[in-house]
């Protein structure tokens, strides 16, 4: 039995069709990252698990149940936007939604303490660290088995977002389920079991880091740092960035002169030139043509 199964998911908004048929199966106790650009679909998949949000079509189930509002109690979401009261205390908002969710009192302390939350200062004045800690906390309240986060870490900084890292594999010893949408092919790659990667609706690639890279099918990546030119010279799968592009390759000595040397003559400042795995940005742009962010 999987957590989360979906399959063949349409959904429009209007004439739009964000979901043009999206299925993905969950197993229970995974980290599970939806990675896809902005408007790939992901906040949309998740809305229709964890807010009962409409469909056209397909089907939702929760630990084989059709999702319902029972089912909807196994789920905890923490949406992109939080949803805190900024003029009340950190524990005045643990206060309103454990009263909502009937949850007992003491898994208020517990989650202050489990958090090292600010017990008396007013959401307004944490940071945005704090405040997507005490948005996790907020949706532990009635100990959900599943966990879905939309988009994390976006505008963290990096030691909050490390934190919040831990807090997810945390969760994950704990034996929760989480699902988590997320743009930074990094955050994919270092927290999660498995990956599904979207893009306009669709689910493009689904597997574990180790098998999408594969999918990339070249063995190495020359990632070239520095003031480029000419890199579309180089083929239609280069990568290219303000200051780097990514080349794949299938033998970095043989073919790293050649590229060097095109790049130099069209007029490129080179600082850096380095060799590595494909990442699941490279992955992404051999599937569709097109960098992540
Ligand atoms: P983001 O990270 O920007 O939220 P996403 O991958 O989560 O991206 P969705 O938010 O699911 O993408 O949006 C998918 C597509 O559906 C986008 O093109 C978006 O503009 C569109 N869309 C989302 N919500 C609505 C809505 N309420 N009405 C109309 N179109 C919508």
């Amino acid at each position: 039995m999987y957590a989360i199964e979906v399959v063949n998911l349409v959904k429009r908004y209007g004439d739009f069709e964000a979901l043009k048929g999206v299925t993905l199966r969950i197993k229970e106790n995974e980290i599970f990252a939806l990675l896809g650009p902005n408007g790939a679909g992901k906040t949309t998949v998740l809305r229709i698990i964890a807010e009962g949000l409409s469909y056209d079509s397909g089907e939702v189930k929760v630990f084989g149940r059709k999702l319902s509002r029972e089912a909807l109690r196994f789920i905890g979401y923490v949406p992109q936007e939080d949803i805190l009261y900024n003029l009340l205390t950190v524990e005045e908002n643990l206060q309103f939604y454990a009263d909502l969710f009937d949850a007992p009192a003491e898994r208020i302390d517990d989650l202050i303490e489990r958090f090292s939350l600010p017990r008396r200062k007013k959401v307004r004045e944490l940071s945005g660290g704090f405040r997507k800690r005490l948005s996790i906390a907020v949706t532990l309240l009635h100990d959900p088995r599943i966990i879905i986060l939309d988009e994390p870490s976006t505008g963290l900084d990096v030691p909050s977002r490390r934190e919040l890292w831990r807090i997810i594999r945390e969760l994950k010893e704990e034996g929760k389920t989480i699902i988590l949408a997320t743009h930074y092919m990094e955050e994919a790659e270092v927290l999660s079991d498995r990956v599904a990667i979207m893009n306009e609706g669709r689910v493009i690639a689904v597997g574990t880091v180790e098998e999408l890279k594969r999918l990339a099918g070249q063995s190495s990546v020359l990632h070239i740092e520095g003031t480029i030119v000419g890199a579309e010279n180089l083929g239609s799968n280069v990568l290219v960035k303000e200051n780097y592009v990514r080349i794949p390759v299938e033998d970095p000595r043989k073919e790293l002169p050649k590229i060097i040397d095109v790049l130099l003559k069209s007029g490129s400042e080179i600082r850096l030139v380095r060799v590595e795995e494909p990442t699941l940005e490279d992955v992404f742009l051999k599937l569709t043509g097109r960098g992540l962010e």
